[in-house]
């Protein structure tokens, strides 16, 4: 018999972003709290290691614009729904865990 369990976690428990460098050699991790304000704040628009590309849009002369106002839309529309006064509960479905699957 198989069985399948599913994963739930409630918005209350996403505590921040975690961002982890995919160049080769580098692996920097960088974790931002949700409260941040993070296009002031932090600058996540490249790897602080490295310098890769990470919310920066390069336009190809050497600028670019940055998404890390993506990250506040996010955080606030978590923020948003966390504060919605209707009657529900809402939790997000994560993948499961590969240890757990026997
Ligand atoms: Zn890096």
């Amino acid at each position: 018999m198989t069985s399948e369990t599913k994963k739930y976690i409630e918005l209350t428990d996403v505590l921040a972003f975690r961002f982890r460098c995919t160049r080769e050699k580098c692996g920097a991790e960088l974790t931002l709290p949700l409260r941040s304000n993070f296009s002031k704040d932090h600058s996540v628009d490249k790897c602080p290691n490295c310098g890769a590309d990470w919310l920066l849009i390069s336009n190809g002369s050497g600028g670019g614009s940055s998404n890390s106002p993506l990250l506040e839309r996010i955080a606030e529309s978590i923020k948003q729904l966390l504060e919605w006064p209707g009657r529900f509960k809402l939790t997000v479905e994560i993948k499961p865990d590969p240890k757990d699957a026997k």
